[in-house]
């Protein structure tokens, strides 16, 4: 009887690697709020990510919050619809309004043609997404924030350890916030990270994700509870000195699914960053990017494959593998934002997400599964 596949698996260190880390939690009673495992994961990630400002958190949902409240941001973001509804969801808790700008089907990630025509005197701040590990266009965004004096928040939850001509993904725009769930290439079970440009940033970030406080009886503003365990961050110290070899076997299977699935009519790979430079071609060389395989999605376009996306899915689930519509339906046409925005603004963003399916990809993933599915994924088309 073969084992169900899943999208993803958790990556977890051996687990006397963990009790070791976690052993002297037992003596200290230290458990939160700050703690010496946490400090150390800090400092580690800080080195491991190339970035000058970190702040540990509880989980990628709420750096996105605490980035739009520490940075002040009012009125409009301009933000897009192809993600995960976390991104979405952050800005409207905050009580601001999502600005949906449409994507580039190339690589899923803004399309920065179209951000300057959505910009009003409301709009405070760009929030793209690197979405499935695709690097945005990060000159170009920053060419328009700063000819227009808004901030730039990343949501870089799939982007863990990228790098930009050698440059950490993380140092990017105002802030880029990290996820560090389960499901994600680093984790921390649940976890996130703030990235920031300025320092002057850290104490007020320290103070929100503890409600606040900055001394035993000071307030400084209406701050929630965001603030990692030790026992997470144990898990991320250990999951930080094995991340490497991870994302080596994540390459391993990519490179086999697009081996395995080129050249087929109507499956179009969308497998990586796309270098580009700003708006202008002749800027010097196309940037060196280090991707870190977090994610595999294939699009089906129905006539030309033979098949649609959800045969395919269906498909899959019979055979007891379960691919994942990443990302089905685009954020605005949830149940609690369709009749606010109109989904058919962002063309290019719905059609992806009609056809898109992101295949089963961990680490310890078999290439004789990889091929299993490959086979099944080319079964349902009509060559
Ligand atoms: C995972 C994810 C988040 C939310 O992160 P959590 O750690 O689960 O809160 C936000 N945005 C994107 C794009 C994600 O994939």
């Amino acid at each position: 009887m073969q084992q169900d596949i899943l999208v993803t698996r958790s990556s977890m260190p051996d687990f006397e690697e963990y009790a070791d880390e976690i052993r002297g939690l037992w003596d200290s009673r230290w458990l939160t709020n700050n703690g010496a495992i946490h400090k150390k994961l800090e400092a580690a990630l800080k080195e491991y990510l190339g970035v000058e400002n970190l702040e540990l958190v509880v989980n990628g949902h709420l750096a996105l919050e605490l980035s739009i409240q520490a940075l002040e941001l009012t009125g409009e973001i301009i933000t897009t619809p192809f993600t995960f509804v976390s991104t979405t969801h952050s800005i409207v808790r905050q009580g601001l309004t999502p600005v949906f700008c449409d994507i580039d089907p190339a690589d899923c990630t803004m399309d920065v043609t179209k951000i300057e025509s959505l910009i009003t005197e409301k709009t405070s701040a760009i929030l793209p997404v690197h979405v499935y590990g695709n690097l945005c266009n990060l000159e170009a965004i920053q060419e328009i924030a700063d000819r227009h004096g808004l901030k730039v928040i990343y949501d870089a939850a799939h982007t863990f350890g990228e790098k930009y001509d050698g440059q950490g993904i993380g140092s990017f725009g105002d802030v880029s916030c990290f996820s560090f769930h389960a499901t994600k290439v680093f984790h921390t079970i649940e976890g996130g990270a703030i990235c920031f440009k300025d320092s002057a940033l850290k104490a007020k970030f320290h103070a929100l994700k503890d409600f606040g406080f900055t001394g035993s009886d000071e307030v400084i503003g209406e701050g929630t509870n965001a603030k990692m365990n030790e026992f997470a961050a144990a898990m991320g110290l250990c999951n930080l000195r094995h991340v490497d070899g991870e994302i080596a076997k994540r390459k391993k299977v990519v490179e086999r699914y697009r081996e395995n699935l080129k050249g087929i009519p109507g499956l179009r790979l969308c497998g990586g960053s796309i270098p580009k430079r700003g708006f202008s071609e002749n800027r010097g060389p196309a940037p060196e990017i280090l991707p870190n395989y977090a994610y595999f999605p294939v699009f089906f376009d129905p006539e030309e494959f033979g098949a649609d996306r959800d045969t395919v899915w269906q498909t899959l689930a019979e055979h007891r593998i379960f691919a994942r519509k990443y990302f089905y339906p685009v954020t605005s046409a949830f149940a609690c934002y369709r009749d606010r925005f109109d989904p058919s603004l962002t063309p290019e963003a719905l059609r992806a997400s009609e056809r898109v399916l992101t295949l089963p990809l961990y680490a310890d993933l078999d290439l004789k599964d990889v091929d299993r599915i490959a086979e099944i994924v080319r079964g349902c088309g009509k060559v």
